[in-house]
């Protein structure tokens, strides 16, 4: 990667999610991005091609690509439980031909991350749900592995603990994290900056959130907020990432595309925080 240490970073998408457009990334002259996979339709050559002639024009960088799902929703908690990445068993073999397909697109765009929420892991490790999670996620890690790729896995969804046995027992070696500390907080799965002292071995890329506790963590959301504004201590989280080596991209995720002013203005906000920040701690 040509990227300085801790380049700024913003999540966005094409067609589909919530993150911003690409031209938000260049008018506030932000490095890098993460992307949104774009819907089935819009994952031809002739559109990777597209894509990177825009990336290249305005110097900006990819540096990994999210799986997403027809069907999925972050409605409330047991939603997502129902819905989300490929736990469902009724989706799942599908969405894994379709995760596979977003790993080649990938590929087309020269992208060597693919990140993706894999749903709500089966707690009973001895189970048989269990195991089924462990063998599709073996599966798209070794189709990752053919298109010499890695997997990040979004947290969240489960604590710290969990992901790391959940990781050890895939027995993969391109299976890494996408650490976001204010989901730790949504999902109410943990303090952040124990969470990613317990996974810094295998964060390889991360999102700069932020958000506040629900009154009855784990079961009704926290809130989304501003970075800056909630309880992730932002310098704690920087000096944190500094601790354990990571000096990859700090990639804002802001997520109120119904508010498209406001996400940019806040996501430029969150630029200048982080900055400040990087020149302190870095
Ligand atoms: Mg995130």
């Amino acid at each position: 990667m040509s990227l300085p240490p801790w380049s700024i970073g913003v999540f966005t998408s094409i067609d589909a999610g919530l993150g911003v457009h690409l031209e938000v990334a260049r008018d506030l002259q932000i490095p890098s991005i993460q992307l949104h996979t774009p819907h089935a339709e819009g994952r031809t050559p002739e559109a990777a091609e597209k894509f990177l002639e825009k990336l290249d024009n305005y110097g900006i960088e990819l540096t990994c690509v999210f799986g997403g799902f027809e069907g999925e929703s972050y409605a409330d908690i047991p939603t997502v439980e129902k819905t989300i990445g490929l736990v469902p068993v009724a989706t799942r073999s599908a969405r894994l031909k379709e995760m596979k397909e977003i790993s080649d697109f990938t590929r087309l765009l020269g992208c060597s991350a693919v990140g993706l929420h894999l749903g709500v892991v089966p707690h009973d490790t001895k189970s048989r749900e269990y195991a089924d999670i462990v063998e599709v996620t073996r599966q798209l890690c070794d189709h990752a592995l053919h298109n010499e790729q890695n997997i990040h896995l979004e947290t969240g969804q489960e604590s710290a603990d969990a992901l790391m046995q959940f990781i050890g027992d895939t027995q993969r070696t391109n299976l890494f994290i996408n650490f976001d500390p204010a989901n730790m907080i949504l999902y109410g799965m943990g303090e952040p900056i124990p969470a990613l002292k317990k996974v810094g071995s295998h964060v390889r890329s991360i999102h700069c959130k932020d958000a506040t506790w629900s009154d009855q963590p784990g079961i009704t959301w926290g809130v989304e907020v501003p970075l800056g504004k909630g309880q992730v201590d932002m310098r704690a989280y920087l000096k944190t990432l500094k601790e354990i080596g990571y000096f990859g991209p700090l990639t804002i995720e802001r997520e109120i595309p119904q508010d498209r002013e406001r996400q940019k203005a806040e996501i430029q906000h969150a630029t200048e925080l982080l900055s400040q920040l990087r020149k302190e701690i870095l």
